[in-house]
């Protein structure tokens, strides 16, 4: 049996229908923009695998790095217990990351950043002697896909086989360059009719994600976070997908003036080597739960909290962003999709070009768009026989490149793309 054959009958895959999808592609080796399959097939990777990696496949120096620590201390309980890099990791962090945070507190994924940042929030209020249990959330949002996270995320596809068990919490319509006085009113009105019960406001800044890169102003979110100081609600700047580079600065939260209260990280954060994530805390949230009251402590924490070979990855990742400029390399990827962009903003298949930073996201005119629309297996497939791996959501095709990429991949990406819109459907 070829490993193909051998995954079909052995593993069960996320996000995937398995009686109508093709078989999975398994690959057996990746270096920079490139994976290889097991007939030595080249692919480019133009979204990161899902988003995580940054610097390349299988950067020899992370993977040096975590080696060395491998040998070291490959894990420790981390209640009661500490070590070097966990200890290094979070002083690096708080160093680079906008607006005064204080305390780092480690997961595995984005998912879990996000459930640990809830809970944070409702305890912290609890802590404080007030009863807040809501918490306002854009319409189309993306945090997760643990109960806490889908409940603060859209209802769609995505949560309804649950839909009955999600907490209740208070919608926001999702922001674009049109509609920011509504938002902010729609805001003003959520805080209004829930006087004293909104515990938290959670948002993707700059970029929600997986709901099809829809974007908005940076101005619009200091607005709406000045409103939230104004009533003493918690901010969470969701950056699982926009930290570390991704649109433009080291973190999407760079391009505000108001800091946020917590921030969630994951993904990028380990160059995309480990499951890895943080849930980083301003000051006063820490100091919330530090209390004679053991019950004061926050409940929470996973088997692999602070793994050390997901620090080691994490301490790599930076030092790469020191020693091979990779915020110039981000630079360069922003400029190149500018210029894409415009030449194909005016193309009639499309609805929308937007762009942040290393994002580019194609909207495909459709009678219906969502999720699960045939054009997006259609573009899937088209992507993959040209050996690009691009994952639509829905009708928006989007590139998310590892930061390596080079000129003349990316112009490869956009003339397939070029050839797709000029294809009869
Ligand atoms: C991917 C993502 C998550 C969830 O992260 P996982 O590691 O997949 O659990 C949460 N928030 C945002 C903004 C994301 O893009």
């Amino acid at each position: 049996m070829t490993l193909r054959e051998r995954d079909k009958k052995a593993i069960w895959h996320p996000y995937t229908q398995e009686k109508t999808a093709a078989d999975n592609i398994v690959m057996v080796r990746g270096e920079g923009t490139y994976l290889y399959d097991e007939t030595g097939t080249k692919y480019i990777d133009g979204t990161s695998s899902w988003w995580t990696n940054i610097h390349g496949h299988a950067h020899p120096y992370i993977a040096e790095k975590i080696a060395e620590q491998a040998k070291k201390l490959e894990q420790v309980i981390f209640s009661g217990f500490s070590h070097e890099p966990a200890i290094m990791l979070a002083e690096r962090l708080l160093s680079i990351l906008p607006g005064g945070y204080e305390k780092v507190f480690y997961s595995d994924n984005g998912s879990t950043a996000v459930e640990a940042a809830i809970k944070m929030s409702l305890q912290y209020w609890k802590n404080k002697g007030e009863e807040r249990n809501k918490i306002i959330c854009f319409r189309d949002a993306y945090h997760g896909d643990t109960f806490g996270a889908m409940s603060v995320s859209a209802r769609g596809v995505f949560t309804d086989p649950y839909s009955r068990l999600l907490f209740d919490v208070v919608f926001i319509d999702t922001p674009d360059f049109s509609n920011e006085e509504e938002i902010k009113k729609q805001l003003r009105s959520a805080i209004r009719n829930n006087t004293s019960q909104i515990a938290a406001f959670i948002f993707e800044p700059l970029v929600l994600g997986s709901s099809g890169m829809k974007m908005y102003s940076a101005e619009l979110l200091d607005d709406l976070i000045g409103i939230c100081q104004e009533h003493k609600i918690l901010t969470i700047a969701d950056e699982v997908m926009t930290g570390f580079g991704r649109t433009g600065k080291m973190f999407a939260t760079e391009y505000l003036t108001h800091a946020t209260d917590i921030i969630c990280l994951s993904k990028g954060i380990t160059g995309g080597f480990m499951p890895f994530a943080a849930t980083v805390v301003k000051g006063f949230i820490y100091d919330a739960f530090y209390d004679d009251e053991k019950s004061k402590m926050l409940f929470h924490g996973h088997s692999y909290t602070g793994n050390p070979l997901g620090c080691a990855a994490a301490l790599a990742s930076l030092d790469l962003f020191e020693r091979e400029g990779t915020l110039n390399k981000i630079g360069d990827i922003t400029k190149t999709h500018e210029a894409f962009a415009k030449r194909i903003k005016d193309n009639p298949t499309l609805r929308d070009v937007r762009q942040q930073g290393t994002i580019l996201a194609i909207e495909f005119e459709v009678g219906q768009g969502g999720y699960l629309s045939s054009l997006r297996d259609k573009m899937y497939q088209f992507f993959i026989e040209r050996r690009i791996m691009l994952r639509p959501l829905g009708n928006v095709l989007y590139i998310l490149p590892p930061y390596c990429i080079s000129g003349a991949d990316l112009q490869a990406i956009y003339s397939a793309i070029e050839e797709f819109t000029a294809q009869k459907r």
